[in-house]
């Protein structure tokens, strides 16, 4: 390890350049920060290039993961109401769920990189979740098909998760597409949706302090209903919302966002997130995923961890 930080500083020394210095902090991070790859144990960076590679191999081609989410909120009709409801020959089985883009199946080492970030501390890897992210975002920006602005709004952490981690994941995670200019054309950040205050707590408690994803299904709605706010009724009136989630597993949690949204006007259009759970249905594979999207760097830090879906409303 020293060894190669010596050569990299040798080489900026013959050839000093941005890739050259780049080079040398990277090697003296990993001096300074000894870490393991989060993903194969590898040791000298949190994410080994292998590792890098197969994460965004895995995020390359967004897929609509509705089919695996039972518990989303439907989609919206564009003038506002919800799609099948008070529509004549709209029988409520053709009600559509409310479009879910995933950037990838949550598993193997798309799942370890994401644990990594939200639970021990790898901020080092929000740059290729943001990557991911932003894929998710133009797609879900792209099958929505509205013209105009779209707000894309984070689900927010819970009081809870913040206090426990110190900082909340998806902010960072969204931060960084939108400062690496990776958001889709005419969108913008709008964190206008939180818990109501002791909400979380309650959350909590209500559930025993189980995991949402130990709960069964009523009991997981139940535990997250009324739980979020995005303002009085008629604040959001006219803002068209893509929400912003990490991992979709039933859609409890985005069902409660998009609840919260609409009840103060705002209309959802459609919802991105870095991965789901459920495999998709047959047939909900998306073709044209943006590839364009540039690489990022990773390291430091350490802990590899267990593989483990999110606990959904933290
Ligand atoms: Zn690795």
């Amino acid at each position: 390890m020293r060894e190669r930080l010596r050569r990299a500083l040798e080489g900026w020394a013959a050839a000093p350049g941005p890739a050259a210095f780049l080079t040398a902090c990277r090697e003296l991070r990993s001096v300074l920060l000894p870490a393991d790859c989060v993903v194969c144990g590898q040791p000298d960076e949190s994410l080994c290039p292998g590792c890098a590679l197969a994460v965004r191999h895995a995020t390359l081609r967004p897929f609509n993961a509705s089919a695996g989410a039972a518990m989303l909120p439907h989609a919206e009709n564009r003038n506002g109401t919800v799609s099948g409801s008070g529509f004549p020959g709209t029988a409520p089985e053709e009600e559509m769920p409310l479009s879910v883009i995933a950037a990838g199946r949550y598993g193997g080492g798309l799942s370890r990189v994401l644990l990594a970030c939200k639970n021990h501390g790898h901020t080092d890897l929000t740059g290729i979740l943001a990557e991911a992210m932003a894929r998710a975002l133009h797609e879900a920006k792209r099958s929505a098909q509205v013209p105009g602005q779209l707000a894309v709004v984070p689900v927010p952490g819970s009081f809870h998760s913040r206090t426990r981690r110190g900082y909340d994941p998806l902010q960072l995670i969204l931060a960084k597409v939108g400062h690496r200019g990776l958001l889709p054309v005419d969108t913008g950040i709008a964190r206008v949706l939180g818990y109501r205050p002791g909400a979380g707590a309650a959350g909590l408690v209500a559930a025993g302090r189980r995991a949402q994803k130990e709960l069964g299904a009523g009991a997981r709605r139940r535990n997250v209903h009324g739980t979020m706010t995005a303002g009085p009724p008629g604040t959001l009136l006219g803002m068209r919302v893509l929400v912003a989630d990490d991992v979709l597993t039933t859609g409890a949690t985005l069902a409660e966002a998009v609840r919260a949204l609409r009840a103060a006007g705002a209309e959802v259009v459609s919802a991105a997130v870095i991965a789901a759970v459920r495999a998709p249905a047959p047939g909900a594979e998306f073709t044209g995923g943006i590839r364009s999207v540039p690489a990022c760097g990773t390291g430091g830090g350490s802990t590899p961890n267990e593989q483990r879906p999110r606990s959904e409303g933290e």
